[in-house]
């Protein structure tokens, strides 16, 4: 009996009028693709994204060395070498982020007691070879300079719902 009624669907072409009628509602359907890159998606403040290293406004770099991010990190992605300054402080000689290794899961930004490594929205940006994607501390500073603004006021956000 249920071999007769697969022939018979066999032969009114069931399974494929059910596809057309699958394929025809969403044909008049709303769209909901975005033609990006000229159209994006809505990001959240908390999106990770590529990392940055901030300054405090007199530009004192906010980092203090503790290597709690480098500690966190489960990729193992992080190379910290610090020194004490002449003052007494102590600061990064060296702060690298892998970025081939990184998984962006976000525990460096929630480690650090000062705010210094963070995730920007950034994530347009690419690497042509492996090395292109090992981010050195001058690096990571410079996308803290230049996205600071858009940071501060992520961050701003992030504080009311903690
Ligand atoms: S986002 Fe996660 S994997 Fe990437 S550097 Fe930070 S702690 Fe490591
Ligand atoms: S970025 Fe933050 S957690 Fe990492 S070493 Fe600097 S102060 Fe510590």
């Amino acid at each position: 009996m249920g071999s007769m009624r697969d022939i018979l669907n066999s032969l009114l072409l069931k399974e494929l009028l059910k596809g057309l009628a699958v394929t025809g509602r969403h044909m008049f359907a709303r769209k909901i693709t975005v033609q990006y890159p000229e159209e994006k998606t809505p990001q959240g403040f908390r999106f990770r994204g590529l990392h940055a290293l901030r300054r405090y406004p007199n530009g004192e770099e906010r980092c203090i060395a503790c290597k709690l991010c480098e500690a966190v990190c489960p990729a193992m992605a992080i190379t910290i070498e610090s020194a004490q300054r002449e003052d007494g402080s102590r600061r990064t000689t060296r702060y690298d982020i892998d970025l081939n290794k990184c998984i962006f899961c976000g525990f460096c930004e929630e480690a650090c007691p000062v705010d210094a490594i963070v995730e920007t929205r950034v994530f347009e940006y690419h690497g042509e070879k492996q090395s292109d994607l090992y981010y050195t501390k001058p690096m990571l500073l410079a996308n803290g300079d230049r996205y600071e603004a858009q940071i501060a006021a992520d961050r701003e956000l992030d504080s009311k719902y903690r």
